[in-house]
């Protein structure tokens, strides 16, 4: 298994788990880019926004299900953002889908990450 997030929702890899269930991992980001920055996983593998489909969007659903549970354990009370980097020029640098969920503080307006 090559894939990153893969390795690590297999717990081959450590990461600093939020939350899971059975369908969703979350974890810290090692490079964090605000007070609280979150990955939030299908254990699925899916590429990216741009490989969605009706065979695995209930997978994504699963996710957005997941985030609000993620953001109460953050305590990320008075707001967040969430992002997905699509390709290269959405400069995704993991081939996993995965949704930032930043927060903590106020964060920039424009939609840098
Ligand atoms: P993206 O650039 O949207 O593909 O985001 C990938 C994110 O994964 C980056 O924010 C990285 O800091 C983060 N990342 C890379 N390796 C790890 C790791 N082993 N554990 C946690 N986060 C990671
Ligand atoms: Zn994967």
């Amino acid at each position: 298994m090559s894939c990153l997030f893969c390795r690590i929702i297999a717990g081959e890899i450590p990461s600093s788990k939020v939350y899971e269930d059975e369908a969703v991992f979350a974890f810290r980001d090692i490079n964090p880019q605000a007070a609280v920055h979150v990955l939030v996983v299908p254990k699925e593998h899916i590429e990216s926004a741009d490989a969605i489909s009706a065979d695995n969007s209930s997978r994504v659903a699963a996710v957005f299900e997941a985030i609000p549970k993620v953001a109460a354990i953050c305590r990320l009370t008075n707001g967040y953002r969430v992002i997905t980097n699509v390709g290269e020029d959405g400069c995704q640098s993991v081939k996993h889908i995965h949704f930032h969920v930043l927060g903590g503080e106020k964060l920039p307006e424009n939609m840098g990450n």
